[in-house]
């Protein structure tokens, strides 16, 4: 153990030592000691009893949360402190505190704190200052790590090419939105999309081209949504919307409606250039109140009346068979 003679321009370093009458807790520094670090020594593990708040005089300190190989979350330099968390809570230390190079630390006994507190209030208020900043640092990286799990959630479930929601989110989607319509009596309507001839624009257009048309699909489809509706990619050009609270006659509407709006859509290349329209082939399904129907028999109920919307003609909206007939039959709607 070595008393520390902190020269003037140290003990001035210290965070913890700001404003403090040096004459007024000398006598407490000679409860204190100095230690050496080399590069790479670890101070303190997580788990391991900690009774000490070090200062750093000279060198810098890392921090690692997970582990000492994990991404360091922090670099403490000359005049910060570590331990102080576990010398308030008395818990153990929840991090690795590893010498980032040679390092020489000033070692406080924690009862020696306690006593620099009762002797200055400069070195209380410090000491808040140092835990405030230590919440607010915590906070944001939990705040970060929070945005890259969202982040990394939406790519999860969002097409790249299109921004649609993917299958995945669907078929979970699909499920929660027939029981909430199921508990609330209310209709649902699911509309099945494929683009028409698809194969025969892509060896024409090229399938840049061709993924242009599909974008432009999705917008248009998106632009025709009602807040609580949602659309996604199904697979390769087969794209599905929800339409929850929709009956017959309004899924109708709707799915037609849109077959006109990608019928009459300008689609270009990137640089501007113009591409040849599209058409779509819709099968609409309806989960009526009370009804049983499960997710995969709705989807294969818009999958048979999509294909009889191909077997027709193409360019048209079919409704499933095992829908309720509606009153509202319009131009260029078969089924
Ligand atoms: P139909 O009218 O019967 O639907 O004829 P189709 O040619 O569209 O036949 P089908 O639906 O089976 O064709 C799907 C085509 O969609 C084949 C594939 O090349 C194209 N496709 C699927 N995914 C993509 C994509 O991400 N980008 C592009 N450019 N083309 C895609
Ligand atoms: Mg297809
Ligand atoms: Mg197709």
């Amino acid at each position: 153990m070595t008393y520390p003679t902190l020269t003037q321009s140290e003990f001035e370093s210290v965070h913890l030592f700001r404003g403090v009458d040096h004459t007024a807790i000398e006598h407490l520094l000679e409860e204190c000691f100095f230690h050496q670090l080399e590069a790479e020594e670890t101070l303190i593990a997580p788990e391991s009893d900690n009774t000490h708040v070090y200062v750093i005089l000279s060198g810098i300190l890392r921090i690692h949360l997970i582990a000492p190989t994990s991404p360091a979350i922090a670099h403490l330099t000359v005049g910060a402190c570590v331990g102080e968390m576990s010398m308030i809570d008395n818990e153990e230390a929840s991090a690795y505190v590893i010498a980032n190079s040679r390092s020489r630390l000033l070692v406080i006994p924690r009862t020696t704190i306690w006593r620099m507190i009762a002797v200055s209030h400069y070195i209380a208020r410090n000491l808040l200052y140092v835990l405030s900043r230590r919440v607010r640092s915590t906070n944001e990286i939990v705040t970060e790590s929070i945005k890259r799990e969202t982040l990394l959630e939406q790519y999860a479930m969002v097409d790249s090419l299109t921004s649609l929601y993917n299958r995945r989110w669907l078929d979970e989607y699909l499920v929660r939105m027939m029981l909430r319509c199921h508990r609330s009596q209310q209709y649902l309507s699911l509309i099945l999309i494929d683009i028409d001839r698809f194969k025969q624009y892509n060896d024409t257009q090229g399938h840049l081209g061709g993924d242009c048309a599909l974008s432009a699909l999705a917008k248009m489809m998106s632009r025709h949504l009602r807040p609580g509706d949602a659309a996604a990619r199904y697979g390769g050009e087969e794209m599905v919307v929800i339409l929850p609270g929709a009956d017959l006659a309004e899924g109708r509407n709707i799915a037609e409606r849109l077959r006109l709006a990608v019928q009459n859509m300008v689609i270009t290349m990137a640089d501007g250039a113009g591409l040849p329209s599209i058409t779509i082939s819709l099968g609409l399904a309806i989960m009526s109140p009370g009804s049983d129907i499960t997710p995969m028999q709705l989807l294969a109920s818009a999958d048979q009346a999509l294909y009889q919307a191909k077997h027709e003609g193409r360019n048209r909206v079919c409704v499933s068979a095992s829908c309720p007939p509606s009153p509202l039959v319009g131009e260029g709607v078969g089924g």
